[in-house]
């Protein structure tokens, strides 16, 4: 079976083309960095495996995605690569080409964005470039689908082919490249491309070759050549004549027209106002605001209202109905509809707001604009030693924690990439957002949006002055670079827009049918159970003695009742269990009933105490498993538990006891 390996530069429509070629769906976002580890996918059209690779600019391993592709190299013998490669940012692209073609092995390229290159004035001559590379290339456009039968018929051509691709020559630094490869055992490996990788200082080749030959050898033959060649940066020359190369191919085969000077200038005028120094900051808030504003008042609020009447009312009516009719018992109709309907229903009714936030989220990522907002934040990000890498993660964190702690890998620093991994769970993740919109509709009914503004705000700030503690504290380590490529603006496109919308509301929908639902099934036993035995009162349960245990301690922040404490412990399964929990425990109807029941129990700051505690007390189940396998240490795992529980805290310590002395209960 042939495999293939899909490599090429972050963010040029890798993951699209993965998706088109294997009918499978990945994780599509307008920035880089979002690909983090690979992933293999059966091909559609032929007996054979893809292998989405990180996106990488060249094969120098400075960050752990470029590891993971030279090891892959390193590894897999075997593999056709399919270089992809953005066709209206040519002269970047070809460097990794270039090492890629080194290592001599069957190899097509993609050239995408045929589109945006187009539209840019960019044509491109594909046939001369297949001659000056010796390669076949093919055109396309991966979002759209467009050439994607060529290039399938290629791939087989090419797996079948033998290669003599392009040789670059190094000048007077052949000589040495030649001694070098000499030395390296034979291998299934270009040894070519493994002096020159080594030349290059590839860590990742070097501590490989280290172990296979005597390298010494290799180190005084490298002394020599610097020398030699009166330089102590061999790489150095390495990239002169790549980049000459490049620069003299592109004269050949592209043509730009003037008509893109326009397009370029408007470009460059919104990116000045979304990028503004003082203005930046301020818009990306005005954004969220609408967003949220159309998640709760526009679109998502009116139709969880719809699924929530049918939820509670013919739904529930159907399944009593039905339970009465199986004769089922006093036992299984309490525990199917106060404990599984009314747990997991509960939570089901958010899923229009969740799938609305989502699909904005999604369309600003989309549209080109995310990425300004990490270069406004970076600035910021800066000054509290993190950069603005750390904000992909958060982004993605705003979704679900996990993912968002997973895509801190591609932050090279070991001290900013910790820090990125402790502070993603203070994003407010979609979990967190029934329990907001539980509560805002009674306390905040006018002002749902700005509310939930607000608690995603207090997330991050709290992130940045923890970061600024953190770093300050207890990390060391010289701060890095943040170097990102503006994408163009681009139209989102439906289709993509909508699956990634799915992508990341799916887990929402997972987790009702797993640990929602089986958390629920818990605390409704817990609820019914106690000392005396089954169906006691509810505040004799064996839930209510938990809950009022953790009520003492939780009074000082205004949410002493046992209710409250049950629904933060079950809140650490995930932190929609609060929610279910509420409703199992209050046994409301629906929303509108439950929401006049925690009328009764809380008061307005009261809830928003309650609500930053959630917002803040530990990352749940999941995020935890995840923080360990990233850190791998159990160290720090306990401290992002215990850091946020005490935080938590304190921060609604001080909302709750100072809003009370500024009167406002
Ligand atoms: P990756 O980071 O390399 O995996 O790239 P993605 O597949 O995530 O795509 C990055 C962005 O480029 C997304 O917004 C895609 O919709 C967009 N994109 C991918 N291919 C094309 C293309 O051929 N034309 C245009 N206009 N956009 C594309
Ligand atoms: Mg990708």
């Amino acid at each position: 079976m042939a495999q293939f390996a899909l490599a090429g530069n972050p963010n040029i429509g890798k993951t699209s083309l993965f998706n088109i070629l294997t009918g499978t769906y990945e994780y599509v976002g307008n920035w880089s960095g979002v690909t983090v580890e690979k992933k293999v996918g059966k091909l559609r059209k032929h007996n054979g495996t893809l292998i989405d690779l990180p996106g990488i600019y060249s094969l120098n391993p400075m960050t752990a995605d470029e590891t993971v592709v030279t090891h892959f190299l390193l590894e897999e013998g075997n593999s056709t690569i399919l270089n992809i490669v953005n066709a209206a940012q040519l002269k970047r692209n070809l460097y990794l080409t270039i090492q890629l073609l080194e290592y001599e092995k069957p190899l097509l390229i993609a050239l995408n964005m045929i589109d945006v290159a187009k539209n840019n004035g960019i044509h491109i001559n594909t046939k001369k470039l297949e001659t000056l590379l010796h390669v076949p290339v093919v055109p396309i456009i991966a979002r759209t689908g467009w050439g994607r039968t060529e290039l399938e018929e290629q791939l087989q051509h090419t797996a079948d082919q033998d290669v003599s691709p392009l040789r670059v020559n190094y000048g007077d630094l052949e000589y040495f490249i030649e001694q070098i490869a000499g030395l390296i055992p034979d291998g299934h490996i270009s040894k070519r491309w493994l002096a020159l990788q080594i030349i290059e200082n590839n860590e990742t080749v070097i501590s490989t070759i280290r172990e296979k030959c005597s390298f010494e050898k290799v180190e005084s033959l490298l002394i020599v050549a610097q020398t030699a060649l009166e330089t102590d940066d061999l790489e150095k020359i390495i990239r002169k004549v790549r980049n000459d190369l490049i620069h003299s191919i592109i004269e050949e085969i592209e043509e730009v027209t003037e008509k893109n000077q326009q397009k370029k200038l408007s470009t460059e005028k919104v990116d000045a106002l979304l990028m503004h120094r003082y203005l930046g900051m301020p818009i990306f808030l005005v954004v969220m605001f609408l967003i949220f504003k159309a998640t709760f008042d526009w679109i998502g609020g009116p139709l969880s209202e719809i699924l929530d009447g049918l939820l509670s009312g013919p739904i529930t009516d159907w399944i009593t109905a039905g339970l009465s009719v199986m004769g089922a018992s006093s036992f299984l109709q309490s525990l199917v509809i106060d404990g599984i309907v009314a747990g997991v229903g509960g939570v089901l009714v958010f899923i229009p707001q969740i799938f609305t936030l989502f699909l904005l989220i999604s369309l600003i990522e989309d549209s080109g604009y995310m990425t300004r907002v990490a270069v406004v934040m970076d600035k910021l990000l800066e000054k509290v030693g993190l950069n603005g890498k750390a904000f992909i993660p958060m982004i993605i964190g705003f979704g679900c924690n996990v993912p968002g702690v997973m895509a801190a890998r591609t932050i090279e620093q070991p001290k900013e990439r910790l820090l990125t991994i402790l502070l993603t769970p203070l994003m407010s993740c979609s979990a967190r957002l029934p329990v907001y919109t539980l509560f805002a509709g009674i306390f905040f009914a006018a002002n749902q949006a700005l509310l939930v503004l607000s608690l995603y705000v207090l997330g991050i700030v709290v992130a940045l002055i923890l970061a600024l503690i953190f770093s300050k504290t207890m990390m060391k380590g010289e701060p890095s670079m943040f170097i990102v490529e503006l994408p163009p603006y681009r139209m989102p496109h439906m289709q993509t827009l909508f699956r990634s919308t799915w992508e990341k509301g799916k887990g929402f929908l997972r987790k009702a049918g797993t640990i929602i639902f089986a958390g629920s099934v818990m605390i409704w036993f817990l609820s019914y159970a106690g000392p005396a035995g089954f169906d006691v009162e509810m505040s004799d349960s064996y839930l209510a003695m938990l809950g009022n245990f953790l009520g003492t301690l939780f009074a000082p922040l205004g949410f002493g009742t046992w209710q409250a404490g049950a629904a933060l412990i079950t809140g650490f399964l995930a932190k929609e269990v609060v929610v279910s929990t509420m409703n199992i425990i209050y046994q409301a109807p629906d929303v509108a009933s439950l929401q006049v029941v925690i009328s009764q129990h809380f008061t307005m700051l009261k809830a928003y105490s309650f609500m930053a505690f959630i917002l803040l007390y530990v990352p749940c189940l999941a995020t935890v498993g995840v923080i360990k396998k990233e850190t791998e240490s159990a160290k720090w795992t306990w401290f992002s538990i215990l850091y946020g529980l005490a935080i938590a805290y304190v921060l609604s310590l001080i909302i709750y006891q100072g809003g009370k002395l500024l009167g406002l209960e």
